[in-house]
């Protein structure tokens, strides 16, 4: 197949060359990451979209993608499909599908689990919004670059599944981290707390898969001082696109507010920024009931 691949940074790179690996024809376009093996250079985004079947972008936001859609669609041929795999709002995903659609093309929002380990490895998990036409003509390429692809409805389902995990995430590893914080000050041993919460009640992949602690559970970020990982930065931008959207769907998310602005504390201003999101740890745990 021919492809066009436009952001070629740290997720968009691998699955590129994974692409390109497996056979496909691939352009790409990137204001600045280098090239991967096997993808052939493109001048401008529109250039790597001319005369693909399907044009993959993997973007830092809705603001880019919006404007990068808006060059690229035009560009595109007739019943071609874009398919965005960024991490964006909801609202500017049904509007690339909508712009797609007066156009002739097909849209499809399918951002991804799996980090870029994941997208080394081509194990992503696609949490997939569009037609199920669109979506057939590109599951050969989620096949490609990740384990799974689940079609999850129209354009703006895939995303709204990726924030709502995301959500979930913050949430749990925030009561995670403090559920630890409090059971130092107990005198409880990690160790028991990890042995009786994974297999109780409380248990979540926060406890049970990346254990914020180190040293107990399976090895986590927390077992290498916190590097990531996930970065708390990017936790953050997530549960920020699960607050614009539950204002923009008038929905009650009282907790992921509150995770919202502990990761915001955290990273803009204390030291969270490039570290692991479990990192919430060590940050509970040096506090006490009255610190602000
Ligand atoms: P990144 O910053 O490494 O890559 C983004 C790339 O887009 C950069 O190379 C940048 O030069 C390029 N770019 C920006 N504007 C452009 C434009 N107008 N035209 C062409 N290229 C342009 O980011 P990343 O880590 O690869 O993340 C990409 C997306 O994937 C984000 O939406 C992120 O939220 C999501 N995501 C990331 C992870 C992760 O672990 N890194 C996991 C899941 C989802």
């Amino acid at each position: 197949m021919r492809i066009g691949f436009i952001g070629l940074g740290n997720m968009g790179g691998p699955m590129a060359k994974n692409l390109a690996a497996a056979g496909h024809a691939v352009q790409g376009f990137d204001l600045a990451a280098p090239m991967p093996e096997g993808v052939t250079a493109a001048a401008t985004a529109a250039e790597a979209a001319a005369g693909a079947e399907v044009v993959i972008t993997m973007l830092p936001n809705g603001q880019i993608l919006r404007a990068v859609a808006a060059e690229v669609i035009p560009a595109m041929a007739p019943g071609a499909v874009l398919c965005d795999c960024s991490t964006v709002d909801v609202d500017s995903a049904r509007a690339v599908a909508d712009q797609a659609a007066a156009a002739g093309k097909g849209a499809l929002d399918a951002p991804v689990s799996g980090g870029i380990g994941g997208a080394a490895a081509g194990t992503l998990t696609f949490m997939v919004g569009g037609t199920p036409a669109a979506f057939e003509t590109v599951r050969p390429l989620f096949d490609i670059m990740g384990q799974k692809a689940v079609h999850c409805g129209e354009s703006g389902a895939g995303q709204a599944a990726k924030i709502c995990n995301n959500m979930i995430l913050g949430v749990t590893m925030i009561a995670t981290c403090e559920a630890f914080a409090l059971a130092d000050k107990l005198g409880l041993d990690r160790q028991k707390m990890f042995d009786v919460v994974s297999t109780s009640s409380g248990y979540s992949w926060s406890m049970n898969a990346y254990c914020p602690a180190p040293g107990v559970g399976p090895a986590s970020p927390a077992d290498n001082g916190y590097k990531p990982g996930f970065a708390a930065e990017l936790m953050l931008k997530d549960l920020r696109l699960s607050q614009q959207a539950a204002d923009s769907a008038d929905a009650d998310t009282p907790m992921g507010a509150l995770a919202t602005s502990l990761y915001g504390q955290f990273v803009e201003a204390e030291d969270g920024r490039g570290r692991d999101f479990s990192a919430m740890l060590p940050r509970l745990a040096a506090r006490g009931r009255g610190a602000a």
